[in-house]
């Protein structure tokens, strides 16, 4: 099945909003066997929205649209597409009236501009918009019909699937904001997508996450050992992130489900301990659940990483439960005051140094009462590098009742990537240690 989806909006195209339909509806579609086979981002101008709309359907059997279904003139989906469709625009009173309410619950008088969107091309199946007053609209549109009649020779032939559609197409249109686009996808249009288009084949998906291994290294490790599944239809894919490296095995058919759990157990021999966790499970997230399951407490001693792993952490619901602190110790004094590092260390060895890392974790836990203690110093840059300690060079340490361990890194990235990797080394140091204890 070939599915288009079209992101209307000048604003995504001048980068003035980042296209977040894009990804979301990407994700979620897939997850549903959907896959989407191209996306395009078009400006709202009536010719762009046409054209985009015109080959997609050429090509596609599902289409789904967003934006350009409000009252301002910048809206033109609604429009555009009955034209193109032709079919006529006609009120719908249960929509005037749920915007009348709209307005009405809001205590605000209602704008005569905002009617136009009751207006609904004939035929269309209305998706209702609780959380605004633009609903999607979803449309049959018949294959052949299209194929012959509307589309040029140049778009029909430019089809990813040659085989002739029989079943027909599906044209939605969903609103722009996304907090309207998001329930309405997961309240009406999973449900209609299910009944009008159904998928024939099983899909399966499994992303496993790993972290302190690098893409080609990971490739090497495992394209071998998948040698067979590949043959047998395994799509195999790789992601890699600042720091981790993401690997998505998938499947389509009746085999789909042995094949990718065939592959995941290949695939987690080659690479434990390397994965940390699978799909959508976050570092920080598999280790507030490790120290919640052992009932152990943390906390953390950060320089250069300003914060950023105290952020991780709390992101993560129930974190109050093993994060007892995390202190941004950035300054000399503040490392003295708060952690008690000597003030010789400091002088003699500098503050990115191994020795100020081990008493940074070591005075986390002193201070704190933590079980684990985590610690950050190094040079984020652009200066206040030298030879020996060059822009990028970082100590993590970490402390337990056992032992105090640093590990010397070198990140040499801009600030915010440097403190996105640094911040995954050491939540891996972390887990790799608690995962060690038992
Ligand atoms: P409205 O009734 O608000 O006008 P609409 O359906 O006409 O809704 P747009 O006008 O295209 O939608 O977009 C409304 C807002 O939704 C935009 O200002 C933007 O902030 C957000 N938005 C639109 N498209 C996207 C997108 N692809 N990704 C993220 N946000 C988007
Ligand atoms: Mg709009």
């Amino acid at each position: 099945m070939n599915v288009e989806l079209i992101n209307t909006g000048s604003e995504l195209l001048l980068g003035r909003v980042l296209n977040t339909h894009q990804q979301w509806l990407c994700r979620r579609l897939a997850d549903l066997g959907y896959v989407v086979t191209r996306q395009v981002a078009v400006p709202d101008a009536g010719p762009n929205i046409e054209q985009a709309v015109r080959e997609a359907l050429a090509r596609a059997d599902l289409v789904i649209t967003t934006g350009g279904l409000g009252p301002t003139s910048d809206d033109l989906t609604r429009d555009l597409v009955a034209q193109l469709l032709g079919k006529k625009l006609r009120e719908d009173a249960s929509i005037v009236k749920h915007i009348e309410q709209f307005f009405a619950a809001r205590n605000r008088p209602m704008p005569v501009s905002t009617r136009v969107q009751a207006l609904v091309p004939e035929g269309a199946v209305v998706l209702p918009n609780p959380h605004g007053t633009a609903p999607g609209l979803a449309m049959k549109v018949d294959a052949e019909g299209w194929q012959l009649e509307n589309c040029d020779q140049t778009a029909s032939r430019s089809t990813l699937n040659p085989q002739p559609s029989t079943h027909s197409k599906w044209l939605i249109m969903l609103p722009g904001p996304p907090r309207e686009l998001r329930p309405m996808f997961s309240d009406t249009v999973v449900s209609l997508l299910h009944r009008v288009l159904p998928i024939e084949s099983e899909y399966v998906c499994r992303t496993l996450r790993t972290v302190g291994i690098g893409e080609s290294q990971v490739a090497d490790k495992i394209a071998g050992p998948l040698c067979d599944a590949l043959a047998r239809g395994l799509d195999l894919g790789y992601c890699a992130h600042m720091g981790a490296v993401d690997v998505r095995l998938a499947a389509h058919g009746s085999q789909a489900t042995q094949l990718v759990r065939a592959a995941e157990s290949v695939v987690r021999e080659q690479l434990n301990p390397n994965i940390f966790a699978a799909d959508d499970e976050t570092l920080e997230a598999v280790i507030v659940q490790l120290l919640t399951a052992r009932k152990k407490t943390l906390a953390l001693a950060e320089s250069c990483t300003g914060g950023a792993i105290a952020h991780r952490l709390t992101n993560v619901p129930g974190a109050s439960a093993v994060l007892l602190a995390g202190l941004v110790t950035y300054s000399n004094d503040a490392k003295r005051r708060f952690l008690g590092v000597r003030a010789e260390t400091l002088a003699t060895h500098g503050a990115v140094s191994e020795v100020v890392a081990r008493e940074m974790a070591e005075g986390a836990r002193r201070a704190t009462g933590a079980d684990y203690a985590l610690s950050v110093t190094g040079v984020a840059g652009p200066d206040g590098g030298s030879e020996a300690k060059p822009v990028g060079t970082v100590f993590l340490g970490f402390a337990s009742a056992d032992e105090t361990v640093v590990f010397k890194h070198f990140n040499p990235f801009d600030r915010e990537t440097f403190k996105s990797v640094t911040g995954t080394q050491a939540l891996e140091i972390l887990r790799l240690k608690v995962m060690s204890t038992g």
